[in-house]
């Protein structure tokens, strides 16, 4: 008997139709003989809406409270769905991220699973119960709710796989699976069969909204067998394996346009040791991610300073340089967020000399002007002016080879 962790995001439990075709999935699964678990997400849009009514009163709600708001969300369709089974004639029984307990650190809307209990859910599925357990939820040590984060329900069914060391994990989405490009983006890209997680965790921090990118680190950690699945229908599917387990048929296995990016730069900085840590060590305590730098060569003892932020996080992160601009000297500070990250990734990249060029040949050949450009083993990626975005995908997908030039054809 197989046990299955089966997760459904927002999508997937819409309505309560929606919710009664999930359940009669999770239903079959079981009477195939299986154990399961159902973890899921908030109803489509309830998240949005919930912290839209905190944003009726305030733009800056106490983390504390915004947490107790959103995991409503998932409490809600926990139960539902929970309704919906013993409906259907079997037994389920929600559980709160506080009733499994799932701990979390402290760092509220974004807070970090430090421990997860599974004696009750294990004597719940012993019982023979489906435990439907609500996603993106836990609880800190000393009793607040927290969340782990927008995308998060994804990681609270890694995390209770590895936990219950569970055959599978199963991620119910409305695509099947994960593509070489968004295909609203780029119409010729290919469905991807099979992904190493760690391009999939490149591809997951760069804006490819299929999985939580937590998710995926844990999944590679405790080695939990991951698929990524639509549900509504569909044959195609997409495994997350380690790389042996992945052909190299191309170098490059998707590319990404991330529009979550902000600049700021630093005009005329005195270049003396210490900067760099002045600049972003605020940054840091207030847990903004800083992900390019730049800082020019000094001419004159001076040099300019740049770095990428989520635009979500632009405006506390202006509060916080302009202050630090005042201290160092800075001649002035520059902020925009009219600009986007293209990326190519692939764990073909470190082994093949040349990708970097060719990439950048790519967007050259289109006219289009590259302002920032950072690779890793995995990835390179380049900050472009936002209006060349969908063009500079496109460009970099033919590139690499990627395009569907028959019918269907998958990696
Ligand atoms: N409901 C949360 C969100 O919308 C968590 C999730 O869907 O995974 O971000
Ligand atoms: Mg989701």
């Amino acid at each position: 008997m197989s046990l299955i962790i089966q997760k459904y995001g927002g999508s997937s439990v819409a309505s309560t139709d929606h919710i009664r075709r999930v359940a009669m999935k999770v239903a079959s699964t079981k009477i195939r003989g299986n154990k399961i678990a159902v973890v899921v997400s908030a109803m489509g849009g309830q998240t949005d809406q919930l912290l839209a009514l905190a944003a009726e009163i305030t733009n800056n709600p106490p983390g504390r409270e915004q947490d107790a708001l959103v995991a409503t969300g998932e409490q809600v369709c926990a139960a539902l769905m929970a309704i919906t089974l013993e409906s259907l004639g079997h037994k389920a029984k929600s559980l709160l991220g506080l009733q499994l307990p799932l701990i979390t650190d402290d760092v509220h809307t974004r807070a970090r699973i430090t421990e997860m209990q599974t004696g009750k859910i294990a004597q719940i599925l012993d019982e023979d119960i489906i435990p439907v357990v609500a996603g993106f939820q836990g609880i800190t040590a000393d009793g607040s709710i927290t969340t782990l984060g927008r995308g998060g329900s994804d990681t609270t069914a890694v995390a209770l796989a590895a936990s219950l060391k569970a055959d599978c994990c199963e991620i119910y989405t409305d695509v099947e699976g994960v593509y070489t490009a968004d295909p609203n983006i780029c119409p010729k890209s290919r469905h991807i069969k099979k992904i190493s997680y760690q391009e999939m965790l490149e591809l997951a921090g760069l804006g490819a909204n299929v999985l939580h990118s937590r998710a995926v680190e844990l999944a590679q950690k405790y080695q939990v067998p991951l698929v990524v699945k639509s549900s509504f229908g569909g044959e195609k599917e997409t495994w997350i394996v380690n790389e042996e387990e992945v052909m190299e048929n191309s170098i490059i296995k998707g590319v990404t346009l991330e529009k979550n990016v902000s600049k700021i730069s630093l005009i005329r900085v005195p270049d003396r040791p210490g900067i760099a840590h002045r600049i972003l060590s605020p940054l840091a305590e207030a847990a903004i991610n800083v992900d390019m730098i730049i800082q020019n060569a000094s001419i004159d003892g001076y040099t300019d300073f740049t770095f990428t932020i989520p635009t979500t996080d632009l405006s506390k992160a202006k509060e916080l340089i302009s202050e630090v601009a005042r201290e160092i000297d800075a001649e002035k500070m520059l902020a925009a967020n009219n600009i986007v990250k293209v990326s190519a990734v692939g764990i073909g990249i470190k082994t093949n000399p040349g990708v970097a060029s060719r990439m950048f040949h790519s967007l050259s050949a289109e006219n289009i002007n590259i302002e920032m450009i950072s690779t890793s083993e995995y990835r390179i990626s380049c900050v472009i002016e936002e209006k060349y975005g969908e063009l500079a995908v496109r460009a970099v997908h033919k590139a690499f080879d990627l395009d569907n030039v028959k019918e269907e054809t998958e990696i």
